[in-house]
């Protein structure tokens, strides 16, 4: 699969896949349609409702006539087209409910090749999302299924925060990884994320939690004060 990763506003990253005329969690219309470069534009998925994903919505569906634009129903957005579900498929993609960061959080998962997944603000390089409507067990549950993806799999996040990641990383448990622009991978992740080693007693330590949900909770809620 083809991706092209699309800076919008300050650090989102919305992507463009060619081949099935596809964007995700488009944050504004201009920077998309500069990528575009003139090719039809079938669908837009999002990740979930937040403005910075979804607020280009309105003016690319004004641009493209009939326009598909899938999203979770339980947070709607303007321009929802199309309702999207755990277990659900989306032009070849699996859809994963990953409920923490929002209620509605979906990833988009290929298994072809490598496979690639695209997971808004669910999971970032080192680190993952805000816990805005979700609580921790949740969040642990949603990244314990992306963890599971094969080692392999490619990984799309929502926001260069790789930088930041790093130091409050750098902060707790040091690991080795240099910022690099999306994608990771998911063995990269399992290794260097403290927040995808909830049952790693070297982390639990290194918070004074016990391991699992209170040791990711721990983690958060330090990695929100940083
Ligand atoms: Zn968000």
């Amino acid at each position: 699969m083809h991706v092209v990763p699309i800076p919008c506003l300050t650090d989102n990253y919305a992507y463009w896949l060619p081949e099935i005329g596809v964007v995700i969690d488009p944050s504004e219309a201009a920077p998309v349609l500069a990528a575009l470069d003139g090719a039809p534009l079938r669908a837009i998925w999002a990740t979930h409702h937040h403005p910075d994903h979804v607020g280009g919505v309105p003016e690319l569906a004004e641009r493209f006539r009939g326009l598909r634009v899938f999203g979770s129903p339980i947070r709607p957005f303007p321009g929802l087209t199309d309702a999207l579900a755990d277990g659900g498929e989306v032009d070849g993609a699996r859809v994963i409910g990953v409920p923490g960061h929002t209620l509605g959080a979906v990833a988009f998962h290929f298994t072809a090749g490598d496979g690639e997944v695209f997971v808004g603000d669910t999971l970032f390089a080192m680190g993952c999302g805000r816990l805005f409507e979700g609580d921790a067990a949740m969040m642990v549950a949603s990244l314990s299924r992306l963890r599971d993806l094969p080692g392999t799999t490619q990984v799309w996040y929502g926001h260069d925060y790789a930088g930041k990641n790093l130091a409050f990383t750098d902060s707790v448990l040091p690991c080795v990884r240099t910022p690099a622009p999306p994608p990771g991978t998911i063995e990269e992740e399992r290794e260097t994320n403290l927040f995808l080693r909830w049952d790693d007693p070297k982390v639990a330590d290194a918070v004074g939690a016990p391991e699992g949900v209170q040791t990711f909770a721990a983690l958060r809620s330090k990695r929100d004060r940083f």
